[in-house]
């Protein structure tokens, strides 16, 4: 059967774009391709853009409990159709079902954040500021924002920002990662089945030349952006310089520090799942472990020990702990840093297995432990199931490795002593930390995002930044006399 070529939905239709040509999306974990993306043209992105726009007056006009309400419907369909978004990750992400549905799960978690708006979108109020004076800040919707989203989390990602920004009153473009199309669309079907007005969500496929046309559209207000780090700067740095409020969240290096008095066998599992889960495709993944000595030889073998029963294997398959990665040439790529930590002096401690005879896109996990902070494996972000360990005199110069990065998006420590976790969380230049745990996403009603180069703008995703980027804040000073 041919695969299925996707279609756009602009202005509450769904229609062939005109584009630049298609792009074959393979399954990772066989190679088959599954389906087929257009390039969306700048045209496209103009009749997308021009849709959301006519859309907003109404829509801002639309009372915030009546809009929370559409996004409950929405949230009811998540859940009902939960299995079968989940299924759809799996299959073009080639992440495992518990992965998937986890994900997906905490798509709903935000589109339940996005709920309450009638509650987070308060302004303030202050009587008497001067005599007969009183001063209100009211929130209002920024207009048309755009969402552009990575390939790691193809329903997740597009649920942090989407029914946050319509709650807000605000109409919506999004551009999902052109290498897992199929699950947007899928939830694009369940956003017009939610009674969204036409043109309050649009969905428009395609790669760089698309995203470019949206960053410099004179009408998009605000771009909600995440992926690799080189894509975010110029997302941010374009955008900004056409005059667009931009979030632009980024790459990673995350650091775990393990501390000598940790809970190995609560501490090896977390770790490992950090690391080589959803095949280290994870911007909270653990790529660097900091071992504080005298821990550092009785960790590495548990770690070890543990590298060589990850069963690699396609997501669909039961008991597969690390699937595909999401393409032959990021394959390719991990391969080249696996060689290049060798090269440079790292020793391969574990190595997992590759499934027999597969076409899918698959890397053995790898433990390198001997790894030192110069080396080029503790500085990039792989995005694969590579960990590396470094060995650390203390906490103090574990600390100082990390905060020689320059990302800073998550870090972790695990220990048994309270003053070190303290240190550890005072000191570490990160935006999401965590304490005995290895994957520190923050709840959807708290901000996500990283510091240094794994995030450009000021206001985070989700939580209350979340309203705050979807909202411009106005400040009306009143006087009024009493009467005579
Ligand atoms: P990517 O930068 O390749 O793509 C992200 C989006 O940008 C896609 O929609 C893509 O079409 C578009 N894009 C790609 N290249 C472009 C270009 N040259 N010009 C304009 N647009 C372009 O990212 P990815 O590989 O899909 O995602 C993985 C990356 O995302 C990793 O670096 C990961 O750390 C990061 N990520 C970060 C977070 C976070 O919270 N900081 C979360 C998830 C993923």
């Amino acid at each position: 059967m041919a695969a299925a070529e996707l279609e756009n939905f602009v202005g509450g239709q769904w229609s062939r774009p005109a584009s630049l040509g298609l792009l074959d999306v393979p399954d990772p974990a066989r190679g088959s391709v599954i389906a087929r993306v257009p390039r969306s043209t700048g045209e496209e992105v103009d009749r997308a853009v021009a849709a959301a726009r006519a859309a907003f007056p109404g829509w801002r006009d639309v009372p915030v409990a009546a809009r929370a309400r559409h996004v409950l419907a929405l949230r009811e369909l998540l859940e009902s159709h939960a299995d079968e978004l989940a299924r759809s990750v799996v299959r073009e992400n080639g992440k495992t079902l518990d992965e998937a549905r986890g994900s997906v799960r905490r798509g709903i978690e935000a589109t339940e954040f996005a709920a309450s708006a009638p509650t987070t979108m308060q302004g303030s109020f202050l009587e008497d500021v001067a005599a007969g004076v009183d001063t209100t800040l009211l929130r209002q919707p920024v207009g048309v924002v755009v969402g552009i989203t990575p390939f790691n989390f193809p329903v997740m990602i597009p649920l942090w920002m989407a029914p946050l920004a319509l709650v807000c009153g605000n109409t919506f473009v999004l551009k999902p990662s052109e290498r897992v199309p199929s699950s947007a669309g899928l939830l694009t079907r369940l956003v017009e089945q939610a009674g969204f007005p036409a043109g309050t969500f649009n969905l428009v496929h395609g790669d760089a030349p698309t995203v470019d046309a949206l960053l410099v559209h004179p009408g998009v207000d605000a771009i909600s952006f995440v992926g690799s780090a080189p894509t975010a700067r110029h997302v941010y740095t374009t955008a900004a310089a056409h005059g667009k409020r931009v979030q632009a969240l980024a790459g990673a290096k995350n650091f775990l520090i393990v501390m000598p008095d940790a809970d190995l066998a609560r501490s090896v599992p977390a770790i490992l799942s950090s690391a080589f889960g959803q095949s280290g495709e994870r911007c909270l993944a653990g790529s660097v472990v900091l071992a504080v000595e005298p821990g550092g030889d009785r960790l590495v073998r548990a770690l070890a020990d543990g590298v060589r029963q990850l069963t690699v294997g396609p997501g669909d398959r039961s008991g597969t702990r690390v699937g595909p990665v999401i393409r032959p040439e990021h394959r390719d790529r991990i391969l080249r840093w696996i060689a290049d930590g060798e090269r440079a002096g790292a020793r391969i401690e574990a190595r997992g297995t590759l499934p027999d005879g597969s076409e899918g896109f698959y890397v053995a996990p790898v433990l390198f432990d001997r790894v030192t902070p110069e080396m080029a494996i503790a500085q990039e972000e792989i995005f694969g199931p590579v960990l590396a360990v470094i060995r650390a005199p203390s906490l103090e110069a574990a600390i100082a490795v990390a905060n020689r990065s320059r990302f800073g998006n998550a870090a972790a420590i695990f220990t048994r002593d309270g003053g070190a976790a303290r240190e550890f969380t005072r000191r570490i230049e990160a935006g999401m930390l965590g304490i005995n745990l290895g994957v520190p996403a923050p709840a959807a009603y708290f901000p996500f995002a990283g510091w240094k180069g794994s995030f450009y703008g000021d206001l985070h995703v989700t939580g209350q930044d979340g309203i705050d980027f979807y909202t411009r804040k106005k400040v009306v000073t009143s006087r009024w006399t009493p009467p005579p």
